[in-house]
């Protein structure tokens, strides 16, 4: 296995131990199946594992299985809040010392801000005292490392980075996302402050290895390399030097034997230019799928309305990749679950946005079909409960 430093100068296994995808048995984890697969992987030297309040009853699994097999102590637990739920810092207490017990543990290694989106929310949380709270809280050696989980927009990553001397972050990051969400202008910035960064969401939940158009398969199939869909995806990763650590949802023998593999061959900017091209044919051959070529620069922002436009259009794009329903929820999460919402709907027919938009997209007819595609009942109750409960204000 090889390792990169987290801020403190400990080592963090390239590959990561991602724990929302265990095997399940009657809904429950099932636990001797994961004692097999993370006893497996700490053997071969992994050493990040990562759930969250909200996975089920990860947390509860993974407690059971480092008392029964005393393993705590070479591994590093990464878990994480869920602030949007957080209305003081005594909400705050609750979840964490729930975490405590569930994980049978006395600190927690790696804590995140679970998906916390914006500067503006983490403002919020200031005035409820979570400063104060998260200061205590390392002080007295129960969080070792403070960070924060990401799906919001590229123009909101700085801010936000910037609002707190964080110790890591985790973003979804990809080569399909590689100019979305945080992006890759965020993984540099955040490299540039010496930030350690988690990547969730290296194979879209398997849609690079399961839900790749034929083009794409082709692509790959041809170049001669012999590697999997799925090494491709995770080697053009592992070969960035800013990437910490890629976190992999593990639940067969195979896949982890497959990435343990991967993780020990990969060399930094090992990529040749072949490989590159390769990669573009495949992202070529996907955006060839989609509805709207947008390529997620930028130039058309900000919308003085507030519509993130590169947004809703790689969500609209991701139907044709992931399925309406995956697409549906992240356009949720990104328009719906920040204070103010930043929904296609929002334009008014101004036109600024079209004047910059090298590739002369039609964007307010194109942000109609977004809506019309989003925005029905789902979008609305969902919006409805966030509001009500004031779950992202
Ligand atoms: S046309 Fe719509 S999306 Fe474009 S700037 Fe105006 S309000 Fe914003
Ligand atoms: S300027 Fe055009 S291509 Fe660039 S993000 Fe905006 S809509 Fe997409």
């Amino acid at each position: 296995m090889q390792y990169r430093k987290d801020k403190n100068g400990e080592p963090v296994s390239l590959l990561g131990f991602g724990c929302m995808r265990f095997t399940k048995r009657a809904g429950m984890v099932d636990r001797d199946k994961a004692q097999k697969e993370i006893l497996a992987a700490v053997e071969a030297g992994v050493n990040y594992f990562d759930t969250a309040y909200i996975y089920g009853d990860s947390e509860s699994a993974l407690g059971e299985i480092f008392e029964r097999t005393g393993i705590r102590d070479r591994i590093r637990i990464a878990t994480k809040l869920p602030q949007y739920l957080c209305k003081s810092v005594s909400a705050a207490d609750k979840y964490f010392e729930t975490q405590l017990k569930r994980l049978r543990t006395d600190h927690i290694d790696y804590y995140l801000m679970h998906m916390l989106n914006d500067a503006e929310r983490w403002q919020h949380l200031e005035e409820l005292g979570f400063r104060e709270w998260i200061r205590e809280k390392k002080a007295s050696g129960q969080i070792k490392n403070i960070g924060f989980s990401y799906h919001g927009s590229t123009e909101n990553f700085k801010p936000l980075l910037d609002a707190y001397d964080w110790d890591f972050c985790m973003i979804q990051y990809n080569y399909v996302d590689e100019h979305s969400q945080a992006g890759r202008a965020g993984l540099e910035y955040a490299h540039s402050k010496g930030l350690p960064v988690i990547i969730m969401e290296p194979l879209r939940g398997g849609k690079l290895v399961n839900g790749l158009p034929p083009a794409a398969r082709a692509a790959f199939d041809d170049s001669g390399r012999g590697r999997s869909y799925a090494e491709w995806g995770l080697r053009w990763l592992w070969q960035q030097p800013e990437i910490t650590c890629v976190l992999s949802g593990m639940n067969s023998e195979e896949m982890l034997r497959e990435n343990l593999r991967i993780a020990d061959e990969v060399r930094e900017w090992e990529f040749t230019d072949e490989d590159n091209a390769v990669i573009r044919k495949v992202r070529d051959a996907i955006a060839g799928e989609m509805q709207i070529p947008c390529t997620g620069c930028g130039y058309c922002m900000p919308c003085p309305h507030g519509v993130d436009i590169p947004l809703s259009f790689s969500s609209y794009n991701k139907i044709s990749l992931g399925g309406k329903r995956s697409a549906l929820w992240e356009y949720i999460q990104c328009t719906l679950c920040r204070k103010t919402p930043t929904s296609a709907s929002r334009c008014t027919g101004c036109g600024l946005c079209e004047r910059h938009c090298p590739q002369q997209i039609p964007i307010r007819s194109e942000l109609k079909k977004v809506s019309s595609a989003f925005e029905g009942i789902k979008y609305r109750t969902a919006g409805f409960f966030i509001r009500k409960l004031k779950l992202w204000s």
